[in-house]
């Protein structure tokens, strides 16, 4: 292959995709999984899964001692969310760049263009979920998605990767 100075910005990266309730019931998947392809994400994997509480604690944990906690565990296994894994050059970056800021209602004002911008409502009920960083993705990832192991066999829950 070719080789230049740049190569390592080339790196494709994975990072954890969510649509949560609310864009689920809001028929909003199949602009969503539109959006991603469009924009030269490949989805690896993905599983439609309704959260149980331990579950959704796991997974928020870096949350559990705020005041909203409760709240964000209940919107969140109020109904099924779609989780997939998409992998892309600057994955992390550009995912969290094409859903937009986290309240969605400012969004609608500041990026009118962004995913929860356009399918999400306010603070909480924004309809998507990213991962913040590449260390978070790769928790994310292996949180729903176990890898295999060193012999190759598929040790995962819901899969490959
Ligand atoms: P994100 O990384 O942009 O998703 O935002 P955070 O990691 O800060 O928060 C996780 C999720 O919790 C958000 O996507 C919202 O669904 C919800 N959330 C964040 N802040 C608040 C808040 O102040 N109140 C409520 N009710 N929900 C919130
Ligand atoms: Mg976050």
């Amino acid at each position: 292959p070719l080789r230049c100075s740049g190569d390592a910005t080339l790196t494709k990266e994975r990072t954890l995709a969510m649509i949560k309730p609310d864009g689920l019931v809001g028929n909003h998947t199949n602009f969503i999984q539109n959006t991603i392809l469009a924009s030269g994400f490949t989805i690896l994997n993905q599983i439609t899964l309704q959260l149980d509480q331990d579950t959704a604690k796991g997974f928020y944990a870096e949350h559990s001692s705020r005041t909203f906690f409760p709240n964000l565990i209940n919107y969140i296994t109020s109904g099924p969310v779609l989780i997939m894994v998409l992998e892309k050059v600057n994955a992390v970056s550009d995912w969290r760049s094409l859903i937009g800021p986290t309240d969605a209602s400012k969004a609608k004002v500041t990026h009118p263009h962004s995913i929860r911008a356009m399918c999400g409502v306010n603070l909480e009920r924004n309809c998507v979920h990213g991962s913040d960083s590449i260390k978070s993705a790769a928790r994310e990832i292996s949180f729903f998605f176990k890898k295999t192991n060193s012999a190759g066999e598929n040790v995962s829950e819901h899969d490959e990767l």
